[in-house]
């Protein structure tokens, strides 16, 4: 293959949702101070949807939430949460019972067979409890990294713990709609919003771009004009402007 074309294919590829003017780390840099206070005045509050109690709740919720919404799995738990309340109950627990308390949630069996493991393995190698450290969830059946970061930022805010920015897909498009990264891969995006973004804030701006990408920001039809963050979004500036530019067609009588 030819150098050129080989340097291309190791590329990465750059997000669907990137605007047009492309992504600048020095403007993204300077914009972030005002996206952060935009966004604290709009969703102060920012935490995950999911209803939980413990962080065991909370790690076996983050585990069914997977390709399903929090309603569905907010639906599915206090049942769940009723007959296993605590790793130890849910390490024993038979896997058909299991299944048919997650059946709602989709992918049961596999939802079921990692929550009964992941619990297995929180009796056998951390007494039962949810550990505080990213290095340590990760080992976990069904864990991977974006939960063990949504788990910990809930439940141990930085400097409680030491979680990263979680990124699911809401917070990958809305990144890239706001120019600050033009990477696709969550552990990527994950560090590039983590250059930016002060590590006081790396609970709050991943709960709080989920809201916004769940509102105005959404995947098929951005709502711009109804957005606390246009001014300083290239993305929702660019389609604006194009909308002034459009010749206007008068209608006729
Ligand atoms: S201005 Fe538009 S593209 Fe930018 S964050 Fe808001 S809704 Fe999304």
């Amino acid at each position: 293959m030819p150098t050129a074309r080989r340097k291309a294919a190791r590329r990465p590829k750059a997000g669907r949702f990137v605007p047009a003017s492309g992504v600048d780390a020095g403007g993204a840099r300077k914009r972030i101070p005002r996206i952060q206070a935009a966004l604290d005045r709009a969703y102060p509050k920012a935490r995950t949807a999911l209803h939980w109690r413990t962080p065991f709740e909370l790690l076996v919720a983050t585990i069914l939430s997977a390709q399903c919404t929090d309603d569905t799995v907010n639906r599915a738990t206090p049942a769940l949460f009723r007959r296993f309340p605590d790793a130890a109950a849910l390490a024993r627990a038979d896997l058909r019972e299991v299944e048919g308390l997650v059946r709602s949630t989709g992918f049961f069996r596999q939802k079921a067979k990692a929550i009964v493991a992941c619990a297995r393995g929180l009796v056998d190698r951390f007494g039962g409890e949810v550990p505080r450290s990213v290095e340590a969830l990760v080992t976990l059946p069904g864990a991977a990294r974006k939960t063990a970061n949504v788990v910990l930022s809930n439940c141990w805010p930085r400097p409680a713990s030491d979680h990263g920015i979680f990124v699911d897909t809401h917070v990958r498009r809305v990144s890239q709609r706001l120019a600050l990264t033009a990477e696709e891969d969550p552990e990527r995006v994950e560090q590039e919003l983590q250059r930016l973004v002060p590590a006081s804030k790396w609970a709050d701006f991943p709960h709080q771009l989920v809201l916004l990408g769940r509102g105005p920001c959404e995947a098929r039809k951005p709502r711009h004009a109804d957005c606390p963050l246009l001014r300083f979004c290239p993305t929702g500036l660019e389609a604006s402007s194009a909308a002034d530019d459009r010749p206007r067609v008068r209608r006729r009588r």
